[in-house]
C-alpha cells in the first residue's frame, strides 16, 4: 500500500513546479540574492493579505519571534507569558532575550493559552503575552487583548502554525503588536529552506526591526545604529512563497475539507475530534485528536502498520523540558500535562485525497 505521510512535499511541488522552477530560474539569472525584488513584492502581498501595514522578511520564525520581542524592548528581568504546549521556539525567544518565560496552562478544548489563566499569572514584571494560534486555530484573541489593555502588556503573536487563519474574518497576525509566521516547509505557506516574517501596524516598531534585521543598519550606507542581526528573508524562498501565497486559500480550504471528512468518518468514536469555536476560522496546520492515553502508542503502531504517517505534537510540555529546569516549574499545569498524553495528530495536507482519508479512518476504527 502507499505510504500516507503527515505532508506531502512532493505532491504539491509537482503540481506547482512550471511555476516555481522559473521563479527560482529567475532569481539565479538576475543574481540579486540579498534582500531582492521577490522579498520586497513578498512583503507587500503578505501585508496586503494579512490586512497589517507592514511585514518583514526574515530568517525564520525563531527569528521572527526573537526579533518582534527584541524591538518590542522586551530584556532581561520581564516575564513574559505564553503556553507549555507549543514548539520549543516560542520558549526560546523570550529567553534569548534575557527574559523569562511564564508558562500558564491552556484550555483543553482549544489547545491554546487559558486567558484566565494567564490573568492569574499576571505580575508585576510582566511585560506581554505570547499566545500561539497553535495547529491553526485562532487564540483567543477578544479575551487576550481586554487583559493586555488592562494591565498595560503587549501582545504579540506566534503565527507560525496559523498563516490564513481568522477571528471573524480579521487575520492572524493583526490583532497583536506583531505577529510571527514562520515558513519552514511543512508549515501551512512553507518555503523549501528556512523563513520567517514579522507583521505590524506601528510604523516605529517596524523601524526598529527593519534595522534589526540587517545588523542595525539604518540606510544603505554602512552606518549601524544599533547592533543588529543578519536574519532575511532569502531572495530565493521569497520567489517561491509568491507562488504559493496566491494559493494559501485554496490550500486552507482544503485542510478543512480533510478535517471535516474525518470529523464525518470519526465523530462518533471515543477519539476527541479538535474543537471549533465557530468564531475563528481552524486551518489545521495539524488535525490533533485526544486518544485514550493507554491507547496511543497501539493506535500509531496500527497506523503504521499499514503505512499511514502519525504525530505527537506535543509529548513533553515546556515546562517539564530540560531546556527549562531552571524555571524550577515542573508541574501544577494539568490540562497541558494531560493534552501531552493524549494527543495525536493524523495526515492532513491540501492534496489529501477522499480515499486516504478513507484509509486512515478506517484503520484506526479496526485499530479501537
Ligand atoms: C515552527 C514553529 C516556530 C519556529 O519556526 P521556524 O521557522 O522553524 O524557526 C515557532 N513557533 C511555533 C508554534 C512553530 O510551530
Amino acid at each position: 500500500m502507499n505510504p500516507i505521510p503527515m505532508v506531502d512535499l512532493e505532491l504539491q511541488y509537482r503540481q506547482l513546479e512550471n511555476e516555481i522552477n522559473p521563479a527560482i530560474a529567475d532569481v539565479l539569472a538576475g543574481t540579486r540574492f540579498i534582500l531582492g525584488p521577490n522579498v520586497t513584492e513578498f512583503e507587500q502581498e503578505a501585508a496586503d493579505y494579512l490586512g497589517v501595514k507592514h511585514a518583514l522578511g526574515c530568517a525564520s520564525g525563531t527569528d521572527a519571534l526573537h526579533l518582534a520581542l527584541r524591538a518590542a524592548g522586551i530584556g532581561p528581568g520581564d516575564e513574559v507569558i505564553t503556553t507549555p504546549f507549543t514548539f520549543i521556539a516560542t520558549a526560546e525567544a523570550i529567553a534569548y532575550c534575557g527574559a523569562t518565560p511564564v508558562f500558564v496552562d491552556i484550555d483543553a478544548r482549544t489547545f491554546n493559552v487559558d486567558p484566565e489563566a494567564a490573568r492569574a499569572a499576571i505580575t508585576d514584571r510582566t511585560r506581554a503575552l505570547l499566545p500561539v494560534h497553535l495547529f491553526g486555530q485562532p487564540a483567543d484573541m477578544a479575551a487576550l487583548q481586554v487583559l493586555a489593555e488592562e494591565h498595560g502588556l503587549l501582545l504579540i503573536e506566534d503565527c507560525a502554525q496559523s498563516f490564513g487563519a481568522a477571528i471573524d474574518g480579521r487575520q492572524t497576525g493583526s490583532f497583536g503588536l506583531a505577529g510571527c509566521f514562520s515558513f519552514f516547509p511543512s508549515k501551512n505557506l512553507g518555503c523549501y529552506g528556512d523563513g520567517g516574517l514579522i507583521t505590524t501596524s506601528d510604523d516605529q516598531l517596524f523601524e526598529t526591526l527593519w534595522t534589526l534585521r540587517n545588523h542595525g543598519r539604518k540606510a544603505g550606507d554602512y552606518y549601524h545604529e544599533m547592533v543588529g542581526y543578519n536574519s532575511r528573508l532569502d531572495e530565493i524562498q521569497a520567489a517561491i512563497l509568491r507562488v504559493k501565497l496566491a494559493r494559501i486559500d485554496q490550500f486552507n480550504e482544503q485542510r478543512r475539507r480533510v478535517a471535516q471528512a474525518y470529523g464525518r468518518l470519526l465523530g462518533d468514536t471515543e477519539l476527541v475530534m479538535p474543537y471549533e469555536d465557530g468564531i475563528g476560522r481552524h486551518v489545521y496546520h495539524q488535525f490533533t485528536m485526544l486518544v485514550p492515553e493507554q491507547r496511543r502508542e497501539a493506535l500509531m503502531q496500527a497506523l503504521r502498520d499499514e503505512s499511514i504517517a502519525s504525530a505527537v505534537y506535543y509529548p513533553t510540555p515546556l515546562h517539564q523540558q530540560p531546556a527549562f529546569a531552571d524555571l524550577g516549574v515542573h508541574d501544577g499545569l494539568p490540562v497541558s500535562e494531560e493534552v501531552s498524553k493524549r494527543c495525536l495528530s493524523l495526515p492532513v495536507f491540501p492534496e489529501m485525497t477522499d480515499e486516504q482519508i478513507e484509509r486512515v479512518s478506517d484503520c484506526l476504527k479496526r485499530a479501537l
